[in-house]
């Protein structure tokens, strides 16, 4: 389980194959997955998020990433 960082995939990313395979590519540590058609955050490479903010560059308010440790402060 997640204890710095937890992300959140919006529904609407699952229906963009192109966006999935994005955010597969652009996180240097791999928190984004697909499993079969769907895309997962992979909880055991949570903790590893650098907060490059690649995967919001990408989905913009489609993907959340949550700060755990600063009372769930949405990074920017
Ligand atoms: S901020 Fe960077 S490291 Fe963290 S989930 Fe997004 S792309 Fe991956």
């Amino acid at each position: 389980m997640s204890l710095f960082i937890t992300v959140e995939i919006a529904d609407a990313v699952q229906s963009d194959e192109a966006l999935k395979k994005q955010l597969v590519e652009v996180c240097p540590v791999d928190i984004f997955a697909l499993d079969g058609p769907r895309l997962t955050a992979v909880e055991n490479n949570l903790d590893e998020c650098t907060l490059c903010r690649l995967c919001l560059d990408a989905a913009g308010d489609k993907v959340a990433v949550i700060k755990l440790y600063d009372g769930n402060a949405r990074l920017e």
